[in-house]
């Protein structure tokens, strides 16, 4: 309660001559003015009202009026703030055409009054980094894979195959597919087709998922790999108005491990296509292969010519971190780099495709490797993640010079007073040799205390926001995360307090706002998430407000859903009252 108003209270009191009923009204008069003070600051309480700008590049001209329209209407709205992602951290790649566009979006976020918050220097989704060294994406090893020399190239040479039984789905009896561990429901969801099929004379097809109580429609075979190779898996996939398509999954599992989180995007209706990915065996001897459908609705999905391969140096990395070793076949010899053989290096790296062929190891001439010679070849090699995810790994210092150099463009050119760290979904690292053995939450400490600190030296006063998810024990900082060799607990008590912590949902997560509340960090709230409506934005306002700590909001789109931008901007105005008509939010978070 403001102090005039404690005071005005005292002396209504303390005037005893006055009536009752006088007294009365003037009590009820001090109660209103109250209730509407407390509901004036509880709605000006937040000082962040943000938008996030997701999903352009400003590659195209196109970009600018489309982005100036949603900052019309954050503006319109009384929103302060939209937090920009568009390459921000690679300004030295960038055309004076880039420029131009920046420079009207800045000139937009003026007019409308709002402060531009550009997104940056993230490590889970490596393509700034990447765009300037694309060996700094983390590595998996492959260790003593056997090589042999011939015509002055070394490859693998003829392990022991792997041994994958009836990927053609040839032999059969009725519609029980042989060699495979498991088809779910054969004859009532799983069939074998020999009408439709991509070779020989027989597919296999899942449909009638709804037979199933989890919607399941998988095949599934256990094979034995070498522990630390690189295998190669491919199946040929065709579907007809399958629901939903995104239920569709090629999975290598090793207990509750998935070793190749990818995602193809299949569509529901689509031809033969051939899907093909990269696992790394790690440490296991046995995983097994799965493919189908995790809770499909409708619809059909043929497999055939199923395939696993292991495979030589794929997206082969080549930077400290990551060396290659070759040895001899006892490896009582350990040959040289650019004398024995030449560096085993990609010009055309590309770590976000992984159907590419290997690389053959060169044998250099007047070096001790001779032809015909057996090796053993040991390298790292990236791994790309859903569709388009590839991490860089935090501990190769040539990360922080390519930070250094970025902050130092950033502060010539925008001199933000804000920046957000794109510090989210970390989903591989403690595997190569540069942080191997690291305490992950270290780690990950080390480089966004390290991040802060280069921000701040070229641009002194800026105010750091990142997202939350992996500083949050309920949400990604815990151990058994994707790819990960460690464990992220702890990394909250690893970076500086003054951060603010961007909590994003879904469904409000009323125990990370009071956990990073209690571990004494600001929060801001990255709602919205392309919902139908605004009721968890509600749900997240009732929560904020009972909160400490909490310094606003942002509204969160990721797939250029701005509809119900204007609503939002005019939700966080609204009284405290007023606004929450929501039913008491659910806490359970709603993250990966
Ligand atoms: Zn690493």
């Amino acid at each position: 309660m403001p102090a005039w108003l404690f005071g005005a209270a005292s002396r209504a009191f303390a005037i005893g001559f006055e009536t009752p009923f006088l007294f009365m009204k003037k009590l009820f008069v001090f109660t209103l003015a109250c209730l509407l003070v407390s509901e004036v600051s509880g709605a000006e309480r937040f000082a962040d009202k943000f938008v996030w700008i997701f999903g352009w590049s400003l590659e195209n001209d196109s970009d600018v009026p489309e982005i100036s329209r949603i900052l019309e209407t954050a503006g319109k709205h009384r929103l302060n703030g939209a937090v920009v992602s568009f390459g921000i951290d690679t300004l030295c790649k960038k055309s004076p055409e880039y420029f131009q566009r920046l420079s009207q979006i800045k000139k937009s976020c003026d007019d409308n009054h709002l402060e531009l918050i550009p997104s940056i220097f993230s490590v889970g989704y490596g393509g700034g980094a990447l765009s300037h060294n694309r060996n700094l994406a983390e590595g998996l090893s492959v260790e003593d894979a056997p090589f042999l020399v011939k015509q002055g190239e070394g490859h693998l040479a003829e392990t022991r195959a792997v041994e994958f039984k009836n990927g053609g789905f040839e032999e059969f009896s009725g519609n029980n597919a042989q060699g495979f561990d498991f088809c779910d429901q054969p004859g009532e969801i799983s069939f074998v087709d020999t009408q439709i099929r991509h070779s020989g004379k027989a597919a296999l097809r899942l449909e009638k998922f709804t037979a199933n109580q989890h919607g399941h429609g998988r095949v599934m075979q256990s094979i034995k790999v070498l522990p630390h190779r690189c295998y190669r898996v491919s199946v040929w996939a065709k579907t007809e108005n399958l629901e939903p398509a995104n239920a569709f999954h090629l999975q290598v599992l090793a207990g509750d491990r998935a070793l190749a989180p990818r995602d193809f995007h299949v569509l529901g209706s689509t031809d033969w296509r051939k899907l093909s990915m990269l696992f790394n065996s790690m440490d296991l001897d046995k995983v097994s292969l799965y493919a189908g459908l995790w809770g499909g609705k409708a619809g059909k999905l043929w497999l055939d010519d199923w395939t696993v391969e292991e495979v030589g140096p794929v997206n082969v990395l080549h930077r400290p971190g990551t060396p290659v070793t070759v040895r001899n076949e006892d490896g009582s010899v350990a040959y040289t780099e650019g004398k024995d053989y030449a560096p085993l290096q990609d010009p055309q790296l590309n770590p976000f495709k992984d159907d590419t062929e290997a690389l053959p190891l060169k044998v250099l001439p007047g070096g001790r490797i001779r032809e015909g010679e057996r090796l053993r070849v040991s390298w790292y090699h990236s791994m790309l993640i859903n569709d388009s995810q590839v991490t860089v790994c935090m501990a190769e210092p040539e990360l922080y010079e390519i930070f250094d150099h970025e902050a130092k463009l950033l502060a010539e050119h925008l001199q933000p007073r804000s920046v957000l760290l794109n510090t989210d979904e970390i989903r591989m690292g403690g595997t190569c040799r540069a942080c191997k053995g690291r305490n992950m939450g270290e780690l990950l400490g080390e480089c966004v205390t390290k991040q802060a600190a280069i921000l701040r030296d070229h641009i002194p006063s800026v105010e750091v926001y990142i997202w939350s998810d992996m500083f949050d024990p309920n949400h990604n900082a815990h151990g058994k995360y994707y790819l990960v060799d460690g464990d992220f607990t702890d990394s909250w008590k690893h970076v500086p307090k003054n951060l603010i912590m961007a909590v994003w949902g879904g469904e409000p997560r009323e125990a990370s706002l009071h956990f990073f509340a209690d571990q004494g960090f600001r929060t801001l709230v990255a709602c919205y998430y392309d919902a139908p409506d605004l009721k968890d934005v509600e749900g997240w306002l009732q929560i904020a407000r009972q909160t400490r700590k909490v310094r606003g909001f942002m509204y969160t789109p990721w797939e250029k859903k701005y509809d119900l931008l204007a609503d939002f901007g005019d939700l966080l105005r609204k009284p405290a009252a007023a606004a929450a008509t929501a039913s008491p939010p659910s806490a359970t978070p709603s993250g990966p």
